[in-house]
């Protein structure tokens, strides 16, 4: 093994490998360290791109250009493997939950027909040839949303960058650092590098050099079910999500719970996962897996990237909570242009200097 890079990451989630896709065009070298130890939200995610999100039904921002930056991003990785797209288009059946979410919609939507994410409205899913599914207040058609195959993703990346990459914890406390270098100590190397780069997900947040930072980690339980009456055309979703997945699987997405910073799942989850599920669907189905994870939230719901305000060296790239999918692609080109010193212009809202501001 080699014992000195131009990067290293630490992190093989949707962010690290997206970083390591872009860094890979220039030609400098990196080594990626993850660990199995410190388990991946991308590893069980679901991989839903919304343009619609949550229950306040607002479009969410810059949804155009970042679905066509990630749409390319992994179109062009598929190809470079010769596989399949790693981004499958699907439109959504929104089912309103209640009267008030129902009068949300037709205020902000009734008048502006301008949306491209807004197809017709409903008030019974059969009316559009869909059995098996509970509307009582109705609903609307989401359109130009997507399905990401995160797990497919990352093991092709994790295939494709082998050579790159190390399973090791890194003890966050014996990283050493000086302007030109950072040291970390792995099994029984000392490796070296010029920029130190976390994308480490929600474990950012036991980082001290980042203890500025308000994270916000949440934890999610997911569940697969079969539904062998269920059609696979739509994803089904209340702000809960059933997305279907081939041979009359669903994966069934997700619940939030701030307090709990274990991924196993829960009995209290499960119960939560049946109730969502009863709530959208009343045909025949069967639980056949259930996980968890921790989404690397941030308090202000934005992502984040830059150098640490103090250290040159030492970046992160992160906070992708509920949209790494859509996200990832264009914040690794950024992060990668970043290291390379092209200094590209970061946004207030998900630079790192944000949360220095006031010290
Ligand atoms: C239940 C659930 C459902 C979700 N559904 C969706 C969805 O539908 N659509 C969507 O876009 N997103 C979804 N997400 C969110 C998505 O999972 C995250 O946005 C994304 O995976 C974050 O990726 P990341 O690379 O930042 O972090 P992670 O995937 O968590 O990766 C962190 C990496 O850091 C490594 N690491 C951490 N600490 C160390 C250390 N000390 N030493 C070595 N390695 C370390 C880990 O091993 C891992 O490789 C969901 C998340 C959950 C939990």
């Amino acid at each position: 093994m080699n014992t000195s890079y131009d990067f290293i990451i630490i992190g093989a989630g949707i962010a690290g490998m997206s970083l390591a896709y872009s860094l890979s065009t220039s030609d400098s070298s990196f080594l990626i360290i993850h660990s199995p130890n410190k388990p991946s939200a991308s590893s069980i995610a679901s991989g839903l791109i919304n343009p619609i999100a949550g229950k306040r039904l607002e479009t969410v921002a810059d949804f155009d250009e970042l679905y066509k930056i990630s749409s390319a991003f992994y179109s062009q990785i598929a190809q470079l493997h010769r596989k399949e797209n790693y981004y499958e288009c699907k439109e959504i059946l929104r089912i309103f939950r209640n009267e008030k979410e129902k009068e949300t919609f037709h205020k902000k939507y009734q008048q502006d027909h301008s949306s491209i994410y807004v197809g017709p409205s409903f008030e019974q899913a059969d009316s559009l040839d869909i059995n098996g599914v509970k509307t009582p207040f109705g609903g609307f058609i989401t359109k130009n949303a997507a399905v990401f195959s995160y797990q497919k993703f990352l093991q092709d990346a994790h295939d494709n960058f082998k050579a790159n990459m190390v399973e090791a914890l890194v003890d966050y406390s014996t990283i050493q650092h000086n302007p030109e270098s950072c040291t970390i100590h792995i099994h029984e190397y000392t490796i070296s590098c010029k920029h130190l780069v976390f994308c480490d997900g929600w474990h950012s947040s036991y980082n001290s050099l980042f203890s500025n930072i308000a994270f916000e980690p949440a934890k999610g339980e997911i569940c697969l079910i079969k539904a062998p009456d269920l059609q696979q055309d739509y994803v089904i979703s209340n702000s809960f999500a059933i997305i279907p997945k081939g041979n009359q699987l669903f994966s069934c997405s997700a619940t939030f719970a701030w307090n709990d910073y274990s991924d196993s799942p829960t009995e209290i989850g499960k119960t939560e996962l049946i109730s969502r599920i009863d709530e959208l669907l009343s045909c025949n189905w069967h639980m056949i897996d259930h996980k968890a994870g921790i989404r690397p939230t941030m308090f202000d719901r934005k992502a984040i990237i830059g150098f640490h305000p103090e250290f040159n060296n030492i970046a992160v790239f992160g906070g992708l909570g509920t949209k790494g999918a859509l996200w990832a692609p264009k914040l690794a080109d950024l992060t990668k242009s970043l290291l390379l010193g092209e200094k590209p212009y970061i946004p207030h809202d998900i630079s790192v200097s944000r949360w220095w501001l006031n010290t």
